[in-house]
C-alpha cells in the first residue's frame, strides 16, 4: 500500500534529492534561511512563475545568519510565505552573539504572531530561553528535531507541533520526544539528506545497518520507529502523521 508522504522540514539539498521529492510527490516544507537560499528556491519556479507542486516554501532568518543580514531588510521576504522558519536561537553549533540572535528571532516572532503564520523553531541549546520568548507571542509553533534531554515540558504547555528527527531509530533523546508529545502533534522530517547522512553516521555506533540515503526510506523508517514507540501499527501511524500534517498546513491556510 502506498502512502501520502511528506517532509515537514528540509533544505534545498542536491538536485538528486529534489528530483526524488518531485518524482515521488513528497510534499516538502523547504526552508530558505537567508537571502541567498531564498533566491535559489525562487529559481526552482517554472516558466509560469510557480514553484513545483511538491514544494512549500518557509522562510526565516536562521540564527546562524543572524549577524550577516539585516533583519529589517529580511522581514518583507516573510510576506511571501504562509509558514515562517526555521528561526530560533543556537548556542551549540554557532557563535553568533546571543543578543543579536535574540533580536532577530523576536522581530520575526512578532511579525508571525501578528500575521497569524505558524513558526518552525530551531532551539539548539536555547530550549528554555526560546520557550520563554515564544510564550509572549501567541501562535502555533512547530518544534523542529527536539533533541534536548530537558525542557520539553515547557513546550508541551504551549501546545506545539513536533517534527521528529531522522535519528529517531537510535537517538534516546529524540525517542523520548516521540514518546512524550501528543499523538496529534507528531510530524516527520528529514532536515534534508545532508542531515540524514550525519545522523546515520552518528547512529552507526548503535546499529549496523543505518539504511540507504533516500528521502522516502528515511521518512518511512522514522514513521516505523515512532509507530513502535507509540505501540501503534505502522500503517495507522502513517495515517496519523498525514492527518497531523494536513492540520498543521491548514493553520497556514495551505493544503498538501
Ligand atoms: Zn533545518
Amino acid at each position: 500500500m502506498s502512502h501520502f508522504l511528506y517532509d515537514a522540514h528540509a533544505h534545498l539539498g542536491t538536485e538528486d534529492e529534489r528530483r526524488e521529492r518531485a518524482e515521488k510527490g513528497i510534499v516538502t516544507l523547504l526552508c530558505g534561511t537567508c537571502f541567498q537560499e531564498i533566491r535559489k528556491i525562487e529559481q526552482l519556479a517554472g516558466a509560469d512563475g510557480r514553484l513545483p507542486s511538491w514544494l512549500i516554501p518557509t522562510y526565516g532568518l536562521h540564527p546562524w545568519h543572524a549577524d550577516k543580514e539585516q533583519v529589517e531588510e529580511f522581514l518583507p521576504v516573510l510576506e511571501q510565505c504562509s509558514i515562517i522558519g526555521e528561526i530560533g536561537m543556537d548556542s551549540v553549533w554557532c557563535s553568533v552573539p546571543l543578543d543579536i540572535q535574540e533580536k532577530v528571532f523576536v522581530l520575526q516572532l512578532e511579525y508571525a504572531s501578528k500575521a497569524g503564520k505558524p513558526v518552525i523553531l530551531h532551539t539548539k541549546g536555547q530550549e528554555e530561553q526560546i520557550a520563554r520568548l515564544i510564550s509572549r507571542f501567541p501562535n502555533t509553533y512547530l518544534v523542529h528535531w527536539y533533541s534536548a534531554e530537558y525542557g520539553l515540558a515547557d513546550y508541551l504547555k504551549l501546545d506545539c507541533y513536533y517534527t521528529i528527527g531522522p535519528d529517531v531509530w537510535w537517538n534516546p533523546a529524540v525517542r523520548r520526544t516521540a514518546s512524550q508529545v501528543p499523538l496529534d502533534r507528531l510530524l516527520i522530517e528529514t532536515d534534508g539528506l545532508g542531515a540524514v547522512s550525519w545522523a546515520n553516521e552518528a547512529g552507526g555506533r548503535y546499529a549496523e545497518a543505518s539504511g540507504a540515503l533516500s528521502v522516502e526510506k528515511t521518512l518511512l523508517r522514522s514513521a516505523a520507529a515512532i509507530a513502535e514507540i507509540r505501540s501503534v501499527e505502522t500503517e495507522n501511524m502513517l495515517e496519523i502523521l498525514h492527518q497531523n500534517f494536513k492540520a498543521f498546513l491548514a493553520l497556514g491556510k495551505l493544503q498538501p
